[in-house]
C-alpha cells in the first residue's frame, strides 16, 4: 500500500517557518516513498480562520515548490462526521456529557491548586445517569489505568500513564468539535498512514490514540520533529526576525536555498550542505531526523543562497529576479529585456547573497540617471584622469552600438597603455563616473550592460566634474 502523508495547517496566519518545514518533510517523505502529499486546511475555529490565511498557505507552499495531489480538504465542511463519531463514543460509552459550568471548573481547579495538585477535570460528570435540560459538552472516558505509547518515527518510544491524561472535551457545548477529534476522524477519512508534525503534539498523540482505538480505527505511525531554536537557543519566534516564508521571499532568497535550509533543520545526510530537490527527495528518510532541536542560522542561509544564486540555471535566476523586480515594485527606469536582465544577474551572482541585494547593487543598471557617492567620486575623479576619460568617451562614441565586453576590452587597453596606467588607475574612475561608486562588476560588463548612449551621458557628466576640479582645485 501506498504511504500517504499531510500537512494540517490552521488558516490564522502566514505560513511560517517551523509550519513550511512541517510541510515540507511530509512532502519529501511522500515523495521519497512514492506516496500522497495531502492538504487539510484545519478551519473548524471559523473566527480565527481567513481567506487571506488559506491563501497564504497555498501560495507559501506553491512559492516553496511543494505541490499536492488531491483536492485540499476543509475541515469545517466535515462536521456532521465529527458529530456523528461522537454520537457514536457516547453510545458505546467512551464517552460522556458534562454538565459542569465554568464556575463550577474554576472551583474544582482552584481547590486541586489549593491542595497543591495539578489543575484538571476530576470525572465528575462521568457516572452520571440522568440528562438535565442544560448545556453539555462531551468528554472522553480515558482509561484511568495503564498506560499509552507508541512508536515514534523519530524519537523511539512514547508512552504515558493514562492517569495523568484527564477527560478531553470531545465537543463543545454549540456542537462543535474539538481538535483532536476531528484530526482522528479526518486523518481516519483521508487515510493518512504517517502523520509527521511538531513535538508540541506528542501530548495530542496519546489521546488520539485512544480515540482511534475507541472508534475502531486504524491508527497512523507518528513522527515528531523537534523544535526549531533561534540562534540564542530559544524557540524560533519573530524577536529573531523573519518568522514567515513570505518575509523570506521578500528578503530575496531563492525557494530552492530555503527548502535546502528548511531540509536541514534536524534532517542530514552525511556532510553534504547543498542538495538539488531531486537530490533531496532521493536522500530523505524519515528515520534519519535527529531528536534534538536545530538552530535556524540566518549566516547558513546566506550561505546557501549565494550558492544557488551562483551556481542555479542563469534563465532561472533571471526569473526568479524579474519577479522579485515585479514583486518589490523596483523603480526600473527602462524597458530592460530578459537579454539584459540575464547578464545584470550573470555579472552580479558572484557577489551577492540574495535577489534583494542583487537590485541594491544593480541600481545603476536600471536608473536613467546616477548619484556620485561624493567620497569615491574625490578619490578617483582626480584631474590626472581628464585625458585618458576624455580618450574613453570619444573612443566608446567611435564604436558601434550596442557596446560588447570583448568590443571594448582591446581600445580599453590600448588607453592604458597609451597613458602608461595600471588596470585599476583608469577602471575605478571610469567606474565612479558610470556607476556612482567604487563597486560594480568588472568594468567591460558594466559597459555593455549600461549601454553606449548611457555610458557616454555619464562618462561626459563625469568629465565636466573633473573639469570644475581642475579649474578650482
Ligand atoms: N492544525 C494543527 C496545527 O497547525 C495540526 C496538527 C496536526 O498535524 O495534527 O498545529
Amino acid at each position: 500500500m501506498s504511504i500517504r502523508l499531510r500537512f494540517a495547517p490552521s488558516p490564522t496566519g502566514d505560513l511560517h517557518v517551523g509550519g513550511a518545514r512541517t510541510a515540507l518533510f511530509n512532502w519529501l517523505y511522500a515523495r521519497h516513498m512514492g506516496g500522497k502529499f495531502l492538504l487539510r486546511i484545519e478551519d473548524t475555529d471559523r473566527e480565527r480562520s481567513t481567506e487571506a490565511a488559506v491563501q497564504a498557505i497555498f501560495d507559501g507552499l506553491k512559492w516553496l515548490g511543494l505541490d499536492w495531489d488531491e483536492e485540499p480538504l476543509f475541515q469545517h465542511t466535515r462536521q456532521e462526521a465529527h458529530c456523528a463519531a461522537v454520537a457514536r463514543l457516547l453510545e458505546t460509552g467512551h464517552a460522556y456529557r458534562c454538565y459542569c459550568t465554568a464556575e463550577e471548573l474554576e472551583q474544582m481547579r482552584a481547590e486541586q491548586r489549593a491542595h497543591g495538585g495539578k489543575p484538571r477535570y476530576n470525572g465528575r460528570c462521568r457516572h452520571r445517569t440522568d440528562a438535565p435540560d442544560q448545556p453539555f459538552v462531551v468528554r472522553f472516558r480515558t482509561p484511568s489505568e495503564g498506560m499509552v505509547g507508541f512508536d515514534d518515527l523519530i524519537k523511539g518510544r512514547v508512552a504515558v500513564a493514562n492517569e495523568e491524561l484527564d477527560d478531553l472535551v470531545l465537543q463543545r457545548s454549540d456542537s462543535t468539535p474539538t481538535y483532536n477529534l476531528a484530526v482522528v476522524c479526518d486523518d481516519a477519512e483521508m487515510g493518512i498512514t504517517h502523520v509527521i508534525r511538531g513535538d508540541d503534539h506528542v501530548n495530542n498523540t496519546f489521546r488520539q490514540l485512544h480515540l482511534y482505538e475507541a472508534l475502531g480505527l486504524k491508527a497512523p505511525q507518528f513522527g515528531h520533529m523537534p523544535l526549531i531554536l533561534g540562534e540564542d537557543g530559544a524557540k524560533l519566534s519573530k524577536r529573531h526576525g523573519a518568522t514567515s516564508v513570505f518575509e523570506y521571499a521578500r528578503l530575496g532568497y531563492l525557494p530552492a536555498a530555503m527548502r535546502n535550509h528548511l531540509a536541514r533543520l534536524g534532517w542530514s545526510h552525511g556532510d553534504q550542505e547543498q542538495f538539488t530537490t531531486e537530490e533531496l527527495v532521493a536522500a530523505f528518510d524519515i528515520k534519519d531526523v535527529g531528536a534534538s532541536p536545530s538552530v535556524f542560522a540566518l549566516q547558513k542561509l546566506d550561505s546557501l543562497n549565494g550558492w544557488y544564486l551562483r551556481n542555479g540555471d542563469l534563465d532561472e535566476v533571471t526569473d526568479l529576479f524579474a519577479d522579485f523586480l515585479q514583486q518589490e515594485a523596483i523603480p526600473i527606469e527602462v524597458d530592460h529585456d530578459s537579454a539584459r536582465l540575464r547578464r545584470i544577474v550573470e555579472s552580479q551572482r558572484e557577489r551577492t547573497a540574495t535577489l534583494k541585494e542583487m537590485a541594491e547593487k544593480s541600481d545603476y543598471f536600471f536608473r536613467e540617471e546616477i548619484d556620485l557617492d561624493e567620497k569615491a567620486a574625490h578619490k578617483h575623479l582626480r584631474p590626472v584622469v581628464l585625458a585618458p576619460l576624455r580618450e574613453l568617451r570619444d573612443t566608446l562614441a567611435a564604436l558601434p552600438a550596442p557596446l560588447t565586453a570583448e568590443g571594448v576590452k582591446p581600445p580599453f587597453e590600448a588607453i592604458l597603455e597609451r597613458h602608461g596606467l595600471k588596470m585599476g588607475k583608469l577602471a575605478q574612475p571610469v567606474r565612479v563616473a558610470l556607476t556612482g561608486g567604487g563597486i560594480s562588476p568588472g568594468i567591460y560588463d558594466v559597459i555593455e550592460i549600461i549601454g553606449k548612449e548611457r555610458c557616454l551621458t555619464r562618462l561626459d557628466a563625469a568629465i565636466a566634474y573633473v573639469e570644475r576640479r581642475a579649474e578650482h582645485p
